[in-house]
C-alpha cells in the first residue's frame, strides 16, 4: 500500500541510521506499518505499585515506587557492576547493572522514580537485574493512559537503550508524526464489517492497542487486529478455492463397474463402518461432479483410511483412469504396496512401486508401463512427483499423511496430466483441532472418519522411570507368554528428519539391555533402523509381521503404517522426546484387535513442565482430538509442523489456540462476502481487495497457490 505508512522509520525522533538498521535485522521493523504492528504483549497498569516488602515471587515482573538512597560500583574488570540501593516506604531493593554502568552514574540520589523489572530473591535480599527505571512525574500517575505497552524486544535492542521503555517512546514518537496526517490513513476494512463488528477505525485502533486509557479500548482494538489477520487469511483461502472450483474442471468419474462390484462383493473381509461408507460416498460424488476434487480425508490411526483410499481408486481405475499414492516415507510406501497389492492382485490390477531406491532397469520398467497404461496403480514416495514420472491418464492422486508434504508437491501433482488435473485425495492421521484445520486445509474439502472398526481393543497407557524397568520386563514377559507382539521405539537424537549413526547407537545399546533380558533362542528380535539396507530393514520387519520375532525394536521408523494386530504392547524410550501428536500416532500400533493392550512411556526423572504435561495427556485419554487440541496449547499454534506452515500462520496477534471464536466470525464473514462477490467487484468490497492484494505479497502467498 503506498501511503504514508510505508515510510522509512529511520527519521522518527529517536531512530536513526543504527537504530533503524538494528531494528530491521533483529524484528523486522523497516517502516511505519511495522513499528505500529509491533504489539505489546501486555499492559502494565501503572497506578499499581508493588510494595517492596510485599515482594515474595520471581515470577512477576514488578513496578515499584520509591527513592534512590546511594549509587555504588563494585568489582574490577569484566566483573565491575552498578548497583543501586532503592527504597520505598516498606522496603530496601537493590539494582543492579552489569553492562551501561557510565549511564547509571547519571541517575540522581535523592529523587523520585519508577522502576519495572523482574526480581532476584536470595537470602532474603531482593534485588533486580537491569530493571527499567524512569523518573517519577506527576505524569506516572496522572497521566491519562493507566497502562503502560510492554513490548518484545532483544537483547542486542536493549544494548541499544530499545528496551520496552525505549520501543514505546519511539512509537510515542510515530504517533505525533502521524497524527496530523491520520486522514491519510487508508482503512483495511470496509465500513460494514467496522460498523457490524463495533470496531475502532484503523488508526484509532493503532493508538488504542499502543496506548489504551482503559481495558475497552485494549479489548477493542486488539478484537479488530485478531480478527483482521484471520478474516484476510480465510478470505485468501477460500478465495483461493472458489477460484480452483469454478476454474479448474475435473475428470468425471461416473461409473462404478466391475473393480468396484468385484471387490465389494468378495473382497472385503470386514463390513465398513457407517464412517467409512459415508466417507466413501462423498469423495465418490466429489469425483463425479465435473470439477476436480481436493479433499482432506482425516481419520485417528487405526480408523481404516486405507481401503477407504483403495476403494477410490478402483473408481478411477471403473473409469479408465490410472491412481496414485504417495507416503511419506520408503518404510510406509512398502507397506502401503504389500498391503494394496494384497488386495488388488485378486481383481487382476496391476499395481507397481516407485521409490528413491528402485534404479536401473526396474524403474525404467516401471515407467514404460506407467506411460502406457499397463501399470493401473503406482505406490511410492516423492519419487513420483518427479517431471521424468509420466502417467498415461491418471484419475487419482492420494497423498497419505500430508503433513510432511508441502501444498507444492500438491500442485505438482495436479500438473501430472495435460489437461484435466487428477482429483487429489490427501489422507492425514494427525488429528487437527478445528481452527488449524482451517488454517492449514482450508481450501480443502473435509471428510471425517470418526469412528473406529469394530474389535478394537482398549489401550491403557503408562508412565513409568528408568527404576520401574523390572515391572515393565514383567509386563512384556507376560504378554509374550500369551502369545502376543511387543514393540520398542526409540527417539531420533537430534530433532533433524534423518536418523544419524547416534540414533543408531542409541538404539544399539537399548537393544543389547533387551536381549540379555530376553535371550535367544526363547525369544526373538527384529532391530530396524533407517541406517540399514532396504533388503534387512525389510527382511526384519516381515519376521515381525509374520510373527516369527516377538520383539520389535525400531527407531521411529514405524511410526506410520505397520499394522500386526497381534501386538499389544508399544514400549517408548525416552518418550520425553516427543511430541504428542508422535507419542498418540506410535500407541495407535497397539490395540489393533489382537488384546487388551498397553502403551509404555519411560522417560527420566527430570521432566520438563512441558514433558510431564504431555505423560499426564497421554495416560488420560486415548481420544485425537483431546490430544490435538492439547498439543496445539503446548506449541502455541506457532510451528505446528515446521516450514510449510511457517509462512501461512505468520499471525502477529492472533493466536489459533485462544481465538477460535474471532476464527469462525472471521471465516463466515469471509464466507458471506465471497458468496456474494468472489472476485471482490463490487465498491464495497474494494477496499477489502486492495488489503488482500496486498496481503498476498507479504505472505508470498501468490507463489504456492
Ligand atoms: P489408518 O486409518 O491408520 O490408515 P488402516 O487403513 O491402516 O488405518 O486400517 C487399520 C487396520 O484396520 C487394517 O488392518 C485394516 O485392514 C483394518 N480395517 C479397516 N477398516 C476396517 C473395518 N471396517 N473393520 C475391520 N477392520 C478394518
Ligand atoms: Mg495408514
Amino acid at each position: 500500500m503506498n501511503d504514508i505508512l510505508s515510510t522509512s522509520i529511520e527519521y522518527i525522533k529517536g531512530v536513526g541510521t543504527a537504530r533503524a538498521q538494528l531494528l530491521k535485522s533483529e524484528l523486522g521493523i523497516f517502516n511505519y506499518l511495522h513499528l505500529l504492528q509491533h504489539y505489546p504483549f501486555r499492559y502494565v497498569d501503572k497506578t499499581a505499585f508493588t510494595r517492596i516488602v510485599d515482594i515474595i515471587s520471581e515470577d512477576e515482573p514488578v513496578q515499584l515506587r520509591g527513592i534512590i538512597r546511594r549509587i555504588e560500583e563494585q568489582g574490577e574488570g569484566s566483573k565491575k557492576r552498578a548497583i543501586v540501593i532503592f527504597r520505598d516506604e516498606s522496603g530496601v531493593t537493590e539494582l543492579i547493572w552489569f553492562k551501561g554502568l557510565s549511564w547509571v552514574k547519571d541517575l540522581v540520589v535523592g529523587a523520585e522514580y519508577v522502576v519495572y523489572g523482574k526480581p532476584t530473591i536470595y537470602n532474603e535480599r531482593i534485588s533486580i537485574v537491569h530493571p527499567e527505571i524512569e523518573l517519577a512525574t506527576d505524569k506516572n500517575t496522572k497521566e491519562a493512559s493507566r497502562f503502560d505497552p510492554v513490548y518484545p524486544t532483544t537483547e542486542k535492542l536493549k544494548a541499544r537503550g530499545l528496551d520496552s521503555k525505549g520501543l514505546g517512546r519511539i512509537i510515542k514518537a510515530l504517533f505525533e508524526k502521524i497524527h496530523p496526517l491520520r486522514e491519510q490513513i487508508s482503512e483495511t476494512l470496509n465500513d460494514k464489517i467496522i460498523q457490524s463488528m463495533r470496531f475502532p477505525r484503523r488508526y484509532q485502533a493503532y493508538l488504542y492497542i499502543h496506548f489504551p486509557q482503559n481495558n475497552e479500548q485494549r479489548d477493542s482494538a486488539r478484537n479488530r487486529f485478531k480478527f483482521e489477520e484471520l478474516f484476510f487469511q480465510q478470505l485468501r483461502i477460500l478465495q483461493t478455492k472458489t477460484t480452483r472450483k469454478k476454474g479448474a474442471a475435473g475428470i468425471i468419474f461416473d461409473k462404478i463397474g466391475d473393480y468396484v462390484n468385484n471387490f465389494y462383493r468378495s473382497g472385503l473381509k470386514f463390513d465398513l463402518t457407517n464412517a467409512q461408507k459415508r466417507v466413501v460416498k462423498e469423495i465418490r460424488k466429489d469425483m463425479g461432479n465435473g470439477l476436480q476434487m481436493n479433499r482432506l480425508l482425516q481419520g485417528d490411526v487405526g480408523s481404516g483410511k486405507t481401503i477407504v483410499a483403495f476403494m477410490c481408486m478402483l473408481i478411477a481405475l471403473d473409469n479408465q483412469h490410472q491412481a496414485a499414492l504417495i507416503a511419506p516415507t520408503e518404510i510406509l510406501a512398502n507397506q502401503h504396496f504389500s498391503s494394496i497389492a494384497e488386495l488388488a492382485h485378486p481383481l487382476g490390477i496391476k499395481v507397481g512401486l516407485l521409490t528413491g531406491n528402485i534404479k536401473g532397469k526396474s524403474r525404467k520398467g516401471i515407467l514404460h508401463q506407467l506411460e502406457t497404461g499397463e501399470l493401473q496403480i503406482l505406490i511410492g514416495t516423492h519419487a513420483i512427483l518427479e517431471e521424468k514420472v509420466v502417467f498415461q491418464r491418471l484419475g487419482l492422486a492420494v497423498i497419505d499423511e500430508q503433513h510432511r508434504f508441502g501444498v507444492e508437491q500438491r500442485a505438482k501433482m495436479w500438473a501430472k496430466n495435460d489437461t484435466t488435473p487428477p482429483h487429489i485425495l490427501v489422507m492425514t492421521a494427525t488429528p487437527i483441532p478445528r481452527t488449524l484445520a482451517m488454517t492449514i486445509y482450508g481450501d480443502l474439502d473435509v471428510s471425517i472418519i470418526d469412528e473406529m472398526p469394530a474389535g478394537r481393543k482398549p489401550i491403557t497407557t503408562y508412565h513409568k522411570y528408568e527404576s520401574q524397568r523390572l515391572w515393565v520386563f514383567g509386563l512384556m514377559k507376560k504378554e509374550i507368554a500369551a502369545g502376543r507382539q511387543i514393540y520398542i521405539v526409540y527417539p531420533l537424537i537430534d530433532e533433524s528428519e534423518s536418523e544419524t549413526l547416534a540414533d543408531v547407537k542409541n538404539l544399539t545399546e537399548g537393544a543389547e539391555a533387551i536381549e540379555r533380558e530376553f535371550p535367544k533362542p526363547q525369544y526373538q528380535i527384529s532391530i530396524v533402523h533407517g541406517q540399514q539396507e532396504p533388503e534387512d530393514k525389510h527382511f526384519e520387519m516381515q519376521r515381525f509381521v509374520q510373527g516369527k520375532s516377538q520383539i520389535m525394536i525400531a527407531t521411529t521408523v514405524i511410526e506410520v503404517g505397520v499394522n500386526v494386530p497381534n501386538a499389544t504392547v508399544m514400549l517408548i524410550e525416552n518418550a520425553e522426546r516427543f511430541g504428542l501428536a508422535q507419542l498418540h500416532q506410535l500407541r495407535g500400533r497397539v490395540g489393533r484387535g489382537g488384546g487388551d493392550s498397553y502403551c509404555i512411556l519411560m522417560t527420566s526423572f527430570k521432566l520438563s513442565e512441558d514433558g510431564k504435561f504431555r505423560m499426564q495427556k497421554m495416560v488420560e485419554t486415548t481420544d485425537g482430538f483431546k490430544i490435538a487440541e492439547a498439543d496445539l496449547t503446548l506449541r502455541g499454534g506457532g510451528n505446528i509442523e515446521g516450514k510449510q506452515q511457517s509462512g501461512i500462520l505468520g499471525f502477529k496477534i492472533a493466536d489459533l489456540t485462544k481465538d477460535a471464536p474471532i476464527m469462525n466470525v472471521a471465516r463466515q464473514v469471509a464466507q458471506s462476502i465471497l458468496e456474494d462477490d468472489y472476485l471482490l467487484e463490487q465498491p464495497e468490497n474494494a477496499i477489502l481487495k486492495t488489503t488482500l492484494e496486498a496481503s498476498k505479497q507479504t505472505f508470498g502467498f501468490g507463489k504456492i497457490s
